[in-house]
């Protein structure tokens, strides 16, 4: 028997442990080192569209991410006087799901988990080498036939490699929470909807992930620091969203806020040593692809490493996995910078450039062209809506 490839990754995120799932699948010997003393998933609520559940389904974890979360149908925008500025229907034949991303960690795990993956938490990645070591702080250090950083935005193994071009942190921030849910919440005619409201440079974005919470997102610039407040100012805010004050007086105590981070790197990858997610391609969170992209990511380097049975062979199919991948995740960053910029727009502009832009066939397929794609390793699933037939 051919011996097992052995891959270390940095970072137990959603990217890491996907990647963790797909290659141990694939018959590779892989062990996750993460920072933290548990996976845990930082933030709240997260969308997955119908690309990254496609991921979820080949990794055999969308049964227990989604179970229970909330499918909507509409994303909906409404402006400063309350009123729609653009009502969206979700096509049927591509899901969006939102989920509490501790709940979407937990399936990974267990998929993970399944098949074989090691997880050592408390290891503090601080570099890697293209021979495919990962360094750790204890002074450790261990060597595989591949090291991938998933260490998310500041990513060690990027800057050790040499990898980085650009770090950029957006103006924009957000204030994420999650506050239980109550009958009447939403009013009925706005059942099925994501409702994302603008007044000014601030935005009150509603998304349910279950029937027993509500996710909230409040962005503003960081430099409004009234709004960003981490004892959220909910006079301000129901002065701003008065239709939600129902919803603002819920919010807890205290709610952490976080900028966007947009990073590129020169190449994914250095000999034996790859970089994905975050780390690698981090975008501002305004198409709900990040996470998407970096289990995507993550399933097709598995893919593109699939047929390789000697280790010096890997270097090359890391270099065939970013050239066919990298594009959708350029264009998709680029897209989601582009959203960003309406929050800076005076708000009758802000209507206006919603309403041309969407309404815009071009426009409309490129902000989805990453919901739309057909991720790599995902061709055998049908298409939704071919399912529901075959169901029948
Ligand atoms: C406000 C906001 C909203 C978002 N909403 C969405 C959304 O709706 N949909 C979507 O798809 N994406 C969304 N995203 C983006 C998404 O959260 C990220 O793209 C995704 O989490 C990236 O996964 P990752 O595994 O690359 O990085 P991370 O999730 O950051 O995971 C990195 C892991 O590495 C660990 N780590 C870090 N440094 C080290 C080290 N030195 N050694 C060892 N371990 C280390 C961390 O503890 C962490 O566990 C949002 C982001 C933000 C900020």
């Amino acid at each position: 028997m051919a011996k097992k490839l052995k891959a270390v990754i940095a970072g137990g995120g959603l990217g890491g442990m996907a990647t963790a799932v797909a290659l141990g699948m694939r018959g590779w010997d892989v062990t996750v080192y993460e920072r933290q003393n548990a996976l845990r998933a930082a933030g709240s609520g997260i969308y997955i569209w119908e690309n990254g559940l496609r991921v979820l389904e080949a990794l055999g974890a969308y049964d227990a991410a989604v179970e229970g979360a909330f499918h909507g149908h509409y994303f909906e925008q409404r402006d400063n006087r309350g009123e729609i500025i653009e009502s969206a229907p979700i096509p049927a034949d591509k899901r969006l799901i939102t989920v509490k991303r501790s709940q979407l960690l937990a399936a990974l795990a267990e998929a993970a988990r399944k098949h074989g993956v090691r997880v050592e938490t408390s290891m503090e990645v601080i570099g890697a080498t293209p021979r495919g070591e990962l360094l750790f702080a204890n002074g450790q250090r261990v060597r595989a036939d591949l090291a991938i950083g998933v260490d998310g935005i500041w990513s060690r193994v990027r800057l050790s490699l040499g990898l980085e071009i650009l770090h950029e942190q957006t103006v924009e921030g957000a204030l994420r929470t999650v506050i239980p849910a109550q009958p009447g919440d939403i009013p009925e005619q706005d059942g099925g909807k994501y409702i994302e409201n603008w007044n000014g440079k601030r935005r009150f974005l509603i998304t349910p992930i279950n029937d027993d919470e509500i996710y909230l997102a409040l962005t503003c610039p960081g430099n409004d620091e009234a709004a960003r407040a981490t004892t959220v100012d909910k006079a301000l805010w129901s002065a701003d969203f008065p239709a939600w004050r129902h919803l603002i007086e819920r919010i807890g105590a205290e709610v952490s806020w976080g900028v966007y981070s947009v990073t590129k790197a020169r190449t994914w990858s250095s000999g034996h040593a790859a970089i994905l997610g975050d780390a690698a391609h981090a975008q501002p969170p305004n198409l709900g692809q990040g996470g998407g992209m970096a289990m995507q990511m993550g399933l097709a380097l598995s893919v593109a490493l699939a047929d390789v049975r000697d280790a010096r062979d890997i270097p090359a199919a890391l270099e065939a996995w970013e050239a066919a991948e990298r594009p959708l995740v350029e264009h998709c960053q680029k897209w989601s910078c582009l959203y960003g910029e309406v929050a800076f727009l005076p708000d009758e502009v802000r209507t206006r450039t919603i309403r041309a832009a969407m309404s815009d066939p071009w426009v409309s397929a490129q902000v989805f062209r990453a919901a739309n794609s057909l991720p790599t390793g995902t061709e055998h699933l049908l298409p939704w809506s071919e399912r529901a037939r075959v169901a029948v």
